[in-house]
């Protein structure tokens, strides 16, 4: 449930360098953002480095950043870049990285191939931030240009011709190129029907207009294709789909629109939030499949803002859309300013509000793994057990009673979420301390001290434990009077 290290730290520096950069100058007043934006870089320079370092991040990715920021490169909102620097893009780039977009950057040049660096990363390239992943688009046979890249990088690679996709498969990274393709939906909410086309048509086919842009990979700072507005886009910080139909084709979009206006500190335009209300009214979030919304939930849970995406989500609607009893953001505000969340986090931020039916209906709608679905029930267990495990005369004993069997990651969400300083003390202490208490004495001891074998041996461990984590007993020979005491009351 949580992402891999290289993932969380990614997803950190570009929360960063977003933050740092995006957010200061864009909130400057007009007529002073040009001469404050270079002030404003260098104080963000020094916080975002120190922090950078700190997370162990690519030093490459820090010093391409730093030269961008220093030279006032940095796309502002203002001054977005409209040529960009292979050299710059590939020293952001990890190690993988960097082989397969030096390969195809010489064979672009070399045999004049068509291929071009497309969405996010070209988007990630203006804003000045490090690319997640790479996406290679060529006009031609993409599994076989991958596949000849793969020889060469001696590494692995997944092709699919049918489709016209590739993955590079190299060392931690995988780096998809695909044949430029045209898509149509049957009809809404279906998955769509694709044939190969133009990078007119491939980039027509995408969600919003910031990842609608590609980049050839010729010379030295070639000029960002940018057939509709991206570059002004990014300017006025604006996330705009392609098409008024655009969520009603693919409603998972709608997650995706947030999850870049709160990743980038964009504002979705007002003709795409009518467009996505519009959707939600007409039902359309009905027809999208449960495996398709959980692995948009999935996404979200890895960004490093997810409880502001969550947020936006269920004031937009679009959360009750999927189901009616995800209307409440209360306890995701709780998580502001919480670190090292993890999925469990949120998904018990959502059910803290569900009654057990809803949980359950929630977990059937989103096809939920069993673990995400443990932590949904569990929380809901846990709300509904919450006055007995906070009351003032409880016996530690009942409290570890009433947990046990209780899923970890929902009771430590849970103290994480709860505002009851009482009930958050004492998950907390159960999962550091009580849950661990073992009496000193084993089955072998009690059989020994003439407990006969069988349900009895059990019992009287039990029945050591909560003395034990009541205080009662404190040592072995006040376990060993007890188990005499025991036995003498049964005879
Ligand atoms: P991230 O930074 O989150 O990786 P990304 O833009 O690279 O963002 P991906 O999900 O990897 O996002 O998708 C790659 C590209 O494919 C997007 O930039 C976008 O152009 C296109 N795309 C992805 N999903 C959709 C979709 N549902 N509809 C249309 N285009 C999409």
């Amino acid at each position: 449930m949580v992402l891999p290290p290289k993932f969380r730290r990614l997803a950190v520096l570009r929360e960063l360098i977003v933050t740092a950069h995006v957010g200061i100058v864009a909130r400057a007043p007009q007529d002073v953002k040009a001469s404050n934006a270079g002030n404003s870089c260098v104080s963000a320079q020094r916080v975002g480095l120190l922090a950078l370092l700190g997370l162990g991040v690519n030093h490459n990715a820090i010093i391409w950043t730093l030269a961008l920021l220093s030279i006032g490169g940095i796309p502002t909102p203002d001054t977005p870049l409209t040529f960009i620097s292979l050299d710059r893009v590939a020293g952001g780039l990890s190690g993988g990285q960097v082989a397969v977009f030096n390969s195809l950057r010489r064979r672009a040049t070399a045999q004049g191939l068509p291929v071009y660096l497309v969405g996010g990363p070209v988007r990630d390239a203006v804003l000045g931030v490090p690319a997640n992943d790479l996406d290679f688009v060529l006009i031609g046979d993409a599994p076989a240009l991958a596949a000849e890249v793969a020889e060469e990088l001696a590494c692995k690679v997944i092709v699919h011709p049918r489709f016209g996709t590739a993955i590079i498969d190299i060392e931690d990274d995988r780096v998809d190129v695909v044949t430029a393709r045209k898509e149509s939906y049957p009809s809404p909410g279906s998955l769509p029907e694709v044939s190969a086309s133009s990078l007119e048509d491939d980039l027509a086919r995408r969600d919003f207009s910031v990842n609608a842009m590609a980049l050839p990979l010729v010379g030295d700072s070639p000029e960002v294709i940018d057939p509709h507005g991206g570059l002004s886009d990014i300017a006025n910080r604006t996330i705009r789909t392609m098409y008024s139909d655009s969520f009603t084709d693919d409603p998972t979009r709608m997650f995706r629109a947030i999850r870049y206006e709160q990743r980038l500190g964009f504002q979705i335009s007002s003709d795409t939030v009518s467009d996505l209300r519009r959707t939600i009214v007409s039902g359309y979030a009905d027809v999208v499949s449960g495996d398709r919304w959980r692995q948009e939930f999935q996404k979200i849970f890895g960004e490093s803002q997810a409880f502001k995406m969550l947020i936006r989500a269920i004031g937009l609607g679009l959360l009750a859309a999927v189901h009616p009893a995800l209307c409440d953001s209360r306890p995701l505000a709780i998580l502001a300013g919480e670190n090292g969340l993890a999925a469990s986090d949120y998904l018990a931020a959502l059910a803290i509000p569900l009654s057990p039916a809803d949980g359950e209906q929630v977990s059937r709608r989103l096809n939920l793994p069993a673990d995400w679905a443990r932590v949904l029930r569990d929380t809901i267990v846990l709300q509904d057990i919450s006055p007995l495990i906070s009351g003032p005369s409880v016996k530690v004993s009942a409290v570890c009673s009433a947990l046990e069997g209780l899923d970890d990651n929902a009771i430590a969400a849970s103290a994480r979420l709860s505002q009851e300083p009482q009930f958050a003390a004492r998950l907390a202490r159960y999962l550091e301390v009580w849950k661990q208490v073992r009496p000193r004495l084993t089955g072998d001891d009690l059989r020994t001290m003439g407990v006969p074998t069988g349900s009895m041996v059990g019992e009287i461990l039990r029945e050591l434990l909560s003395a034990k984590l009541d205080g009662l007993v404190g040592n072995e020979e006040g376990e060993r009077a007890l188990v005499n005491q025991i036995i003498s009351r049964g005879s």
